[in-house]
Order: structure tokens, then sequence, then C-alpha cells
């Protein structure tokens, strides 16, 4: 009898861990991917979207070579339950599947009721999030581009931990840069709820400066408590109200729902504690959990790298486990995230994280990783090129 896999989200973390359970197991385990959506599409590179430099066809990927290629089963449909006394997962349709080992990666799910006033603002279509890549980002360029000469465009950021640190920053980049070209009257404002920028502060804050002078108005500790989607006002923990024609409102975070439902957000009933050496809940067995649901390690982002390095970690040690095999016992692991300050030039911060046997956890390896002393062209090819090559080991 071969052992059963479910794969939960087919996103950076489950799409990796699907094809690198079938790989390192040399296509023995059967695996099955479930993922409501058709094609995968990147939330990385997508603040070029929401800027007009790009189309959201050129962020887009189809599922279907992991099926073909590596011989993923792969349902298109939306787990509603994971019953782990009976190892079932139930889908939407009706279906029940039973499982030796499921792997959850869901993403995050935003806290729409942390903001009063935000569920009724999106649904009147007065705010957006496009904080999940797909048709939102596309709706949030729209408000972008209809947006009046001399218009404020605002992006609210809750307080971190939250998906990808430097995305809100690159995004405000980008529709500075739609802004300086087309409507230069108007501006950018970025209410922070935290107390600096927490990702490549230094650098981003010069792009501001020398690229877009008197475009980005930014706010560190500016916590939104309310919207009012009518007369488009954000209301702010202490300072005074703040009116915009775009509202691009950022709630809190936590783990994917799927996650929480299943009891495993057991880090503040937020995020899923996880022992890192086979990425298992430290609430359930035999339910794996990656990428931006899990309660992270010192230093380590919530990445869509990280996200696929997690993958391969967890997938070596299932297949380890279900061989009788001995698994690496100091795994490491490695992220790099481009940060686009134009349509074209990147900024970029690298790491490496090794897991300690002694203190249990991933650190930061020491003199590993770096940072842009700059923003440059060159690197705005080589983000391209890290986006096509993680594409690539993700889903080909
Ligand atoms: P996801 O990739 O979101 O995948 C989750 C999947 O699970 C989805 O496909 C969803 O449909 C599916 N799902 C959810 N619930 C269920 C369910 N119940 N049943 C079945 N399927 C389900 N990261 C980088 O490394 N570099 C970047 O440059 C970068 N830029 C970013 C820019 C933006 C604007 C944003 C928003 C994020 C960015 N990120 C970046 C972060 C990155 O997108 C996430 O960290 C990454 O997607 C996390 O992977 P994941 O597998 O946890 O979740």
């Amino acid at each position: 009898q071969k052992a059963q896999i479910l794969v939960i989200g087919g996103g950076y973390g489950g799409a990796t861990a699907a094809k690198y359970l079938r790989l390192f197991s040399n296509n023995t385990a059967q695996v099955t991917l479930i993922e409501p959506n058709a094609s995968f599409v990147s939330c990385p590179l997508s603040n070029l979207v929401v800027g007009g430099s790009r189309s959201l066809a050129e962020i887009t990927s189809p599922y279907d070579t992991l099926s073909k290629r590596h011989g993923v089963k792969i349902i298109q449909d939306s787990v509603i339950s994971i019953d782990p006394d009976k190892r079932i997962v139930k889908l939407s349709s009706g279906i029940a599947l039973p499982y030796d080992k499921v792997v959850v990666s869901p993403g995050v799910s935003l806290l729409m009721d942390s903001i009063e006033g935000l569920a009724s603002a999106n649904k009147a279509g007065a705010t957006l999030q496009a904080w999940k890549a797909g048709p939102e980002t596309v709706a949030l360029y729209k408000q972008l581009a209809a947006m009046r000469d001399g218009g404020t465009f605002a992006i609210t950021i809750p307080e971190a931990p939250y998906r990808c640190p430097p995305a809100p920053y690159e995004r405000a980049c980008q529709v500075a840069s739609y802004l300086k070209k087309y409507k230069p009257k108007s501006k950018v404002l970025i209410l922070d709820a935290n107390d600096d920028v927490t990702s490549k502060g230094a650098l981003f804050k010069k792009a501001w400066a020398d690229e877009y002078p008197g475009l980005i108005d930014y706010r560190p500790r500016n916590n939104v408590i309310a919207v009012d989607g009518k007369t488009k006002t954000l209301k702010i923990e202490v300072e005074e109200d703040v009116r915009a024609d775009v509202l691009n409102v950022l709630p809190a975070m936590n783990a994917g729902l799927i996650a929480i439902k299943t009891g495993l957000a057991n880090s503040n009933g937020r995020w899923v504690n996880v022992n890192y050496l086979n990425f298992e809940s430290t609430a359930q067995k035999n339910i794996h959990v990656l990428g931006d649901s899990i309660q992270v390690a010192p230093a380590m982002p919530k990445s869509g790298h990280m996200a696929n390095q997690q993958a391969k970690v967890a997938a070596a040690a299932i297949v380890a486990e279900l061989n009788g095999w001995e698994i690496n016992p100091t795994p490491v692991v490695n992220n790099a995230c481009y940060s686009f300050v134009n349509a074209t030039e990147t900024i970029h911060v690298a790491s490496v994280h090794q897991y300690s046997a002694v203190n249990k956890t991933f650190e930061p390896v020491h003199g590993a990783g770096g940072l842009s002393t700059k923003p440059s062209s060159l690197e705005g090819r080589y983000a391209w090129g890290w986006a096509h090559n993680i594409w690539a080991d993700t889903l080909g």
C-alpha cells in the first residue's frame, strides 16, 4: 500500500512540496494537491501589475506540469475540514480523502474584522487589499488608473508580522512610479502601524527621496482602526482622520483559515508552531504546515522563497520518515527578496538560515546573505531571473 499524501494549497509552499514529495520518493508516494484556483498567480512581482508596468499574464503559470511531468494528482477544490483523528480531509464538493500525511500551506487569512467598517467597505468596492495576487491586483490598478490627478492613494500597513514585510513599501514605489509619469500632482500616503519601515528601510527611504520627492508621504505609528467606505475616510488611533481617493487597506493577518479551523494555530491563536526539522505541527501529528501560516523562526520572513525552501525540508523529512530513513539533522535554507523601486530597478536582501540542534530552531548564518547598496536595473534583471527560476522549481 503506497502512502497517501495530501497537499492543501498550491501556492509557493504547497506546489513545491507536492513536486518534491514525488521526486524524493522516486515517484512512489501518492501525492494529491488540492487547490481551488485553475492556475498559479505569483504575489512576488504582482506589485508591478498594480503599478501598471506588467500584466497579470506575465506572473501566471499553469499547474499541469506537476501532473504531466511529476504525476501529482490535482483536484481543483477547497478543503473545508481536516479530521486529525480519523485522518480524513473533506472537500467542498463533498469528497472525503483519507491520508497518511497531510501538508498544509494555505497562506494567510486577512482579519477583515480587525478594522471597523472594512468588511462592508470592501463589499461596496470602496477598499481593496490585493494581498493575494489575482483579479484584485488588476482591480487595484484600475482604481489607480481612474484616480484624478491630485488625488491620494493610501496604503495602510498592519503591525508585523504580516505576509511579506517589504511588499507594502514596494507597492508604494510602484504606485508612485505610475503617478510620477501620469498624474504628478497626486501622492501616495503610507499609514504604517509599525515604528519604521521593517525591511530594507534605508534603501526604500533613499529611493523615495531620490526618485519621488514630495510624492510619498510616509507616516509611521499610524494604526488604522476604522474605515468609512462612503466618505473614503480612514480613522487612525492617535492622529486626525485621513481622506483618500484610493484605499488599499491591509488588515492584520493570521494563518490560513483551514489551519485555524483545524486548531493548529497554537502560537497566540494566530500562527502554527512547527517542529522545524520536518515542519510537523506541534498541535497534531501527521499534519505538516508550511509558509506564511507558520510561526517563523527568528529573522525568517514570511516569503514565497522561504515557503519554497521549507517545502523541500518538509518533503525530504516526510519521505525519510515513511521509508524509515534518517533525516537531515541540520537543514539549511535561504531567502532572497527583491523589491522594485520603479518599473525596472531593484534592491534586494538575502539571508541564510541553519537549523540549530541545540536551540531547536533555524538561526541566521552570520556573514552569509547581503543587502544591495543601491537600486539597479542589473538587479532588476536578476529579479526576473529569480522569479522564472522559482516558478520552474515550484511548478515545472
Ligand atoms: P500562498 O502562496 O498564498 O499559497 C496558498 C494557496 O493555498 C493558495 O493558492 C490558496 O488558493 C490555497 N488555499 C487556501 N486555503 C485553501 C483550502 N482551504 N483548500 C485548498 N487550497 C487552499 N515573497 C517573496 O519571496 N518574494 C517577493 O518578492 C514577494 N513579493 C510579494 C509581494 C506581494 C504584494 C505579496 C502580497 C506577497 C509577496 N511575497 C513575496 C510573499 C509570498 O507571496 C508569500 O510569502 C507566499 O505566497 C507564501 O506561500 P504559501 O504557500 O504560504 O501561500
